[in-house]
């Protein structure tokens, strides 16, 4: 096994836990992840204990991870790789495997926090680093539109297929138990999701609505944080089909699809339209006031079917 070893960055808080981890893996050289941030007396003692330094990777780019790398670089001479490299940063695709003195890092491309996170797997070891997308200690953000439920939950899937034997997250203590943990993982945004669903029975709520119901348990300072993940469920359950959207982004609602779909657009609508939202303000439009108008579909001239608009809504 490599040494691997953990630098914490002194930037604790609500969502960092108690800071971020730099991970400092195998010697001469070798590779750091996660520089943190952009914090010299974290950097200096990062590279005093990684010198020699073959390369510094990021699992994404969010200011907790990655804006010290350009002074880690600076004094390191080691150049930085990331899935979606910025300014002098390399490119890290899926499936690269990074070289250091004495182990290899494969990158996994694992989107869901964000779109471009990388985990980085050690084989030999079985050491999984995840970032933010497993942490230590509670659940990964996701924050929609940059957080994506539908594709968090495919690299929960593909970091199974790992089958890891610990993980080093971005924040809080490493998991000995790295397969439960992924599957913990797993079945706690089931269980959300069901929950969201149950809500939704009532009848059509927006994210925030449904909040106090799935939540009951927790102060109400996190409600706020719990309508994004609230959200993150609506968005994923809307795009397959089983949610269906109404009205206008900014003051939008969710309710049960009925199973019929959108005479126009083919998107999912409420028990007892024919429409979904923006065809049916969409009809309206089209249709002037007049003798014996109506606003339904077909009834138009300029309303041919519908292709233009299916694809749905510009969703992330
Ligand atoms: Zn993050
Ligand atoms: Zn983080």
């Amino acid at each position: 096994m490599p040494r691997i070893l953990r630098v914490l960055a002194p930037n604790p808080g609500p969502l960092t836990l108690q800071g971020t981890n730099t991970w400092i893996v195998g010697a001469r050289p070798s590779l750091v992840i996660d520089p943190g941030p952009d914090d010299p007396e974290h950097i200096r003692e990062v590279h005093r204990e990684a010198d020699p330094v073959g390369a510094i990777l990021l699992t994404h780019h969010h200011p907790d991870h990655a804006p010290g790398a350009d002074l880690l670089a600076h004094v390191s001479g080691a150049p930085v790789l990331a899935f979606r490299p910025v300014a002098n940063e390399h490119k890290l695709t899926d499936g690269a495997i990074v070289p250091g003195g004495d182990t290899t890092l494969r990158a996994v491309h694992a989107p869901g926090h964000t779109p471009d996170h990388l985990v980085f797997f050690e084989r030999e070891s079985g050491a999984l680093f995840t970032g933010d997308t497993v942490l230590g200690r509670g659940t990964s953000l996701i924050d929609p539109p940059e957080g994506d439920l539908a594709a968090y939950m495919r690299s929960l899937s593909i970091m199974l297929s790992l089958a890891p034997r610990v993980i080093f997250p971005g924040h809080g203590p490493a998991v000995w138990s790295a397969v439960e943990k992924l599957r913990e993982y797993v079945d706690h945004r089931k269980d959300r999701e069901r929950q969201v669903l149950a809500g939704l029975e009532e009848g059509a709520r927006t994210a925030e609505e449904l909040v106090p119901g799935i939540y009951s348990d927790y102060p109400k300072e996190l409600y706020p944080a719990a309508a994004r993940s609230v959200l993150a469920h609506l968005l994923k359950l809307a795009r397959e089909g089983r949610v269906a959207r109404i009205g206008r982004p900014v003051d939008e609602r969710f309710a049960l699809a009925s199973g019929a779909s959108c005479e126009r657009c083919g998107r999912p609508v409420v028990p007892g339209s024919r429409l979904c939202a923006r065809c049916g303000v969409a009809a309206l439009q089209e249709a002037p006031p007049g003798p014996g108008r109506t606003t339904e579909a077909g009834g138009d001239a300029h309303s041919g079917p519908s292709s233009e608009t299916t694809g749905g809504r510009g969703s992330t």
